[in-house]
């Protein structure tokens, strides 16, 4: 392939490529628009090793892009599903204080929650918890009507499918982007020049923001997140979806209970600094990637400030009954035995200098050239929203 031009390229498979691409598609039928993806499939990074969950917009910041986004994402990402026939179930999910201590994070998410424009959530006690999840002890819960479960990677297949049925639309696979020109990007399998491009590549956008000598002061550092699952005779302890309450410090929103779409019940995720930015099993190292994260200086900010945090994270993904104490302060009732190791994910977190972590979607613009540099959870809930505000940023002068 020489030379091949496009009026679009659009960088990563993830649901936030995918989106981007199927909003562009609907305003834009006739335009040419190539994809490219640097694995041999689509969306096999961060979009389908998640927990799943349809976000309901709690947790983030009024008038932030996760809450805007998420908030409207939710809705056009329901829509989507029921006109796509993309299975989902808004379920509803519990955040259960488990101590005196969590009361006062308790109501000051339900408030954050209300400002989100969450309406009917509200506050249960300890015989409601029951009512709802009857193996859950707690001192009291937030109800969240507007959560949900989906599988993402249907999500992405049906996104996929749709796109592929422009005949303007390419599709590269095992195509790596490895350099950036203001209209041309050379990859793995050759040139191609466009007018416009669109990086969304999740564990690696800095990397690319880099390429294309976008000058950030911040890096992504990588955290794993293990999934363990309840055996079957221990799968009717979780209905639905219960949450701890978060730690403020952390983006992380805690060792939670999901109801997956195929029956089954997972825990997880927890977060461990990983020594490679795509280490789905416990122990892989990457000279690149450890290099990069530990020669910038915000990660040993992270480390110093946290440490107490990282190390009870380390203790915890390599023994079960640490990570079982854990999952027991939601539900008592389940044994070591009751569980096992399933999968795993890594989330990119995108850290700045001095060691604090960037707590909103980031886009960063370099002539027509636009990078997605920041898009952590809710992002897979958000994927559509994401997608047509990234539709309308590229045409801004
Ligand atoms: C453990 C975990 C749990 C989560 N739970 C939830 C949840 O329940 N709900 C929710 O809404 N969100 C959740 N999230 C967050 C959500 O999954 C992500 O925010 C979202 O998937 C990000 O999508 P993306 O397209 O930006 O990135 P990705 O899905 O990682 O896609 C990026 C793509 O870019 C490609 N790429 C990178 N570099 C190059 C290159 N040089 N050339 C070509 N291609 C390249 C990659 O191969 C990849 O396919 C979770 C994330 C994790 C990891």
């Amino acid at each position: 392939m020489n030379h091949k031009y496009f009026d679009i390229v659009i960088v990563g498979t993830g649901l936030v490529g995918l989106a981007t691409a199927h909003s562009i598609i609907k305003d834009f039928k006739d335009l040419r628009l190539a994809i490219i993806e640097k694995e041999k499939e689509i969306c096999i990074h961060q979009s389908q090793r998640n927990s799943g969950v349809i976000h309901s917009g709690l947790y983030y910041k009024p008038g932030s892009e996760r809450a805007i986004n998420c908030t409207i994402g939710r809705e056009m990402l329901i829509k989507y599903c029921k006109e796509n026939k993309v299975e989902h179930d808004i379920c509803g999910k519990i955040v259960v204080a488990t101590n005196q201590n969590e009361i006062e994070s308790l109501y000051k998410l339900e408030l954050n929650g209300k400002q989100n424009g969450l309406s009917g959530i509200k506050m249960i006690n300890k015989k409601d918890i029951k009512k709802v999840e009857p193996y859950v002890d707690g001192i009291e819960a937030l109800f969240v009507p507007q959560s949900g479960i989906i599988n993402y990677r249907s999500l992405a297949i049906s996104l996929f499918q749709k796109i592929r049925k422009n005949k303007n639309v390419t599709v590269l696979t095992d195509c790596k982007v490895q350099k950036i020109d203001k209209d041309c990007v050379d990859t793995s399998l050759g040139k191609l020049k466009y007018k416009y491009s669109i990086f969304c590549g999740g564990l690696h956008s800095d990397r690319l923001a880099k390429l294309d000598n976008i000058c950030t002061q911040s890096k992504i550092v990588t955290f794993r997140g293990d999934f363990f699952r309840l055996n079957k005779n221990v799968k009717n302890r979780i209905k639905n979806l219960v949450y701890p309450v978060p730690n403020p410090k952390f983006p992380f929103l805690g060792i939670h209970f999901t109801r997956m779409m195929d029956g089954t019940i997972e825990c997880g995720p927890n977060a461990v600094f990983t020594f490679k930015r795509e280490d789905y099993l416990k122990n892989e190292f990457s000279f690149e990637d450890t290099f990069d994260a530990l020669s910038f200086k915000g990660t040993w900010k992270l480390f110093l400030k946290n440490w107490k945090f990282g190390l009870d994270e380390y203790k915890r993904a390599f023994s079960k009954k640490i990570f079982l104490k854990e999952i027991n302060k939601l539900v008592p009732s389940i044994c070591e035995n009751d569980f096992k190791y399933c999968r795993s994910g890594v989330r990119a977190i995108l850290l700045k200098k001095d060691g604090s972590i960037e707590d909103d979607f980031v886009f960063e613009k370099n002539n027509n050239n636009l990078h997605v540099l920041n898009a952590p959870s809710p992002a897979a809930t958000a994927c559509l929203s994401i997608g047509d505000k990234i539709k309308s940023k590229l045409f801004e002068c």
